[in-house]
């Protein structure tokens, strides 16, 4: 049976600016484009990305958004303010709270494009704010939210189904069926990025059809090297140590989920009379708080048991409240945006807090490069920090822990797409260059059910094939790239062959790739000769284990 033809662009690098294009060109001539998520960039090396105009708004017949993060949803009102006038489809609970983020979203870009002025004074004139609230509004108004597992026709041979996701409360992953008389259907499934479980939902499991289905799968990898043992669990530790030190407590959590997540830890807490009495818990951040009464009225049909997630007594501080906040000299525990403590009342907190002996400025979440949870991370006790503009001398005590992430480990993202029997391509998205490749290797080491492996990103597309394959490299290439019809734009097609060139281009790159990945391990093995041995051994043990 012939197969429909359908081609798949990637518009995002590495962990943000997520973004897929998908093209289903049917016999009848007839062709449809759908946009999966169009995320901001944030990583400073590719904000410029943010300016480019990439795709023609009119020439997109729908959007699908796989969950409410900026690096998912932010240029999306850009397309609207562009001519984007079809529909754009989210979970229910995406629709209710993305309005919130859009417009904060709008609020910030004049100051996004003056910084950018600021980093590239020659091209100035590129720099301008992407849209306002007003695009916002009209975003709005095409939104359309659809329950969890009801499967609707998006456009005609195309059907759409939102299945769970834990990654925050809303989330999804996508599923798109295209289909056409006679022919061999395709089945697209984005995962966006992943998690099993939360502090409010946990992902249930998927039926047998869904799980038997022939995939073309894309699949986040953030956290795609991190192992469950490197996490450790000692946020409650950390913070009842500050309770016994008396110390101020300060945390930086995003808007949505993390903040939640974080006072029901302190809800929990409470219950188990480990906060002392004389504390207070204060919430700042006009975004963070909004979506805590959003939480509220979603929890309460979507899962009533965390409804009430707030702890008791929270004082919701504002800009007057937040300036007095040491003055009558009760223990504070405050919680604010923005997770990195670059943005929101974070920057009236964070001078206050450090300047303290017996504070405690607590980071739940990843500290990116050139943000200030980073500078306070790498300066050392009573060394000076410089915020905005003013020197500042660190004695505040700073704690980290990655156990709040709502990203999946690598054993998770393991699992998950083990979930799946019958996945053609794997496409590997939303993680830095060298955990995707890291990550393409585990999958084919150990995903049997995987036939082939792509490393996404709108430059390269590397590919891989899965072990137990016999022959040597170059048919292996030849072979898996003839299969997937792979192109060198980054652009996958599907129902066709890859030119000879095209395959010549595959397999030279193949080779770079492994050269690469040789010099790494050499670099590694120099650092760290003994762990990286022991964890060779484990590989191969495994590797014998499966040919067996
Ligand atoms: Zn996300």
């Amino acid at each position: 049976m012939k197969a429909l033809k359908g081609y798949v662009t990637a518009y995002h690098n590495e962990v943000t600016g997520s973004s897929f294009l998908v093209v289903i060109e049917r016999p009848d001539g007839i062709t449809n484009r759908v946009l999966v998520d169009k995320g901001y960039f944030q990583e400073p090396k590719y904000r410029y990305l943010n300016y480019v105009d990439d795709l023609d708004p009119e020439n997109i017949d729908a959007i699908v958004v796989t969950h409410n993060h900026i690096d998912h949803t932010g240029l999306i009102p850009k397309l609207v303010r562009q001519g984007y006038r079809n529909k754009i489809y989210m979970t229910e609970i995406t629709q209710e709270l993305i309005g919130d983020f859009l417009y904060d979203s709008a609020e910030q870009q004049e100051e996004n494009a003056w910084d950018m002025r600021w980093r590239y004074p020659n091209e100035a004139h590129k720099f301008n704010a992407l849209y306002y609230a007003e695009d916002v509004t009209k975003t709005l108004k095409l939104c359309e939210g659809i329950a969890y597992r009801k499967t609707i026709e998006i456009l005609p041979g195309i059907k759409l189904t939102f299945w769970e996701n834990a990654h925050i409360l809303g989330a999804s992953m996508v599923l798109l069926q295209c289909y056409y008389a006679n022919m061999k259907p395709l089945n697209f499934l984005f995962t966006g990025d992943f998690k099993f479980a939360n502090s409010f939902t946990r992902v249930p499991m998927f039926p047998k059809w869904f799980r038997n289905m022939e995939l073309i799968m894309f699949c986040e990898s953030t956290y795609g090297t991190t192992k469950r043992e490197d996490i450790k669990q000692c946020f409650r530790a950390n913070i009842l140590e500050g309770f016994e030190r008396r110390q101020d407590i300060l945390i930086g959590a995003f808007a949505q989920d993390r903040m939640q997540g974080i006072l029901y830890d302190f809800k929990l807490m409470q219950d188990e009379g480990l906060i002392p009495p004389e504390y207070q818990i204060c919430v700042d951040g006009p975004l963070g708080i909004s979506t805590c009464y959003g939480y509220r009225s979603i929890l309460e049909w979507y899962n009533p048991t965390r409804k009430d997630f707030m702890p008791k007594g929270v004082r919701f501080m504002d800009t007057k409240s937040r300036d007095q906040i040491f003055e009558k000299g009760i223990p504070k525990i405050v919680i604010t945006t923005s997770g990195m403590l670059n943005n929101g009342p974070a920057k009236v907190y964070v001078p206050k807090f450090l300047v303290r002996e017996n504070a405690l400025i607590h980071l739940v979440g990843y500290a990116a490069e050139e943000t200030m949870a980073r500078k306070l991370l790498d300066a050392k006790r009573d060394e000076t920090v410089k915020i905005g503009g003013v020197v500042f001398q660190k004695k505040a005590v700073i704690k980290t822990t990655r156990e709040k992430t709502s990203h999946a480990t690598e054993e998770e993202l393991l699992e998950l797409i083990g979930m799946f029997n019958n996945i053609k391509f794997l496409g590997i998205n939303h993680g830095n260059t060298d955990v995707k490749n890291d990550f393409g290797e585990d999958v084919v080491m150990e995903c049997p059910n995987v036939e082939q492996v792509g490393i996404m990103d709108r430059e390269h597309m590397y590919s891989f094939y899965r072990l137990g394959f016999k022959g040597d490299a170059n048919t292996r290439l030849t072979v898996k790239a003839r299969s997937a019809g792979l192109l060198n734009d980054s652009r996958l097609v599907f129902g066709r062959e890859a030119t000879s060139e095209e395959l010549r281009e595959r397999i030279q790159m193949e080779k770079e790739r492994k050269q690469k990945r040789r010099e790494k391990d050499a670099r590694k093995g120099k650092k760290n000769g003994k762990r990286n041995k022991q964890k060779g051994a484990k590989k191969k043990a495994r590797k014998n284990k499966k040919r067996n």
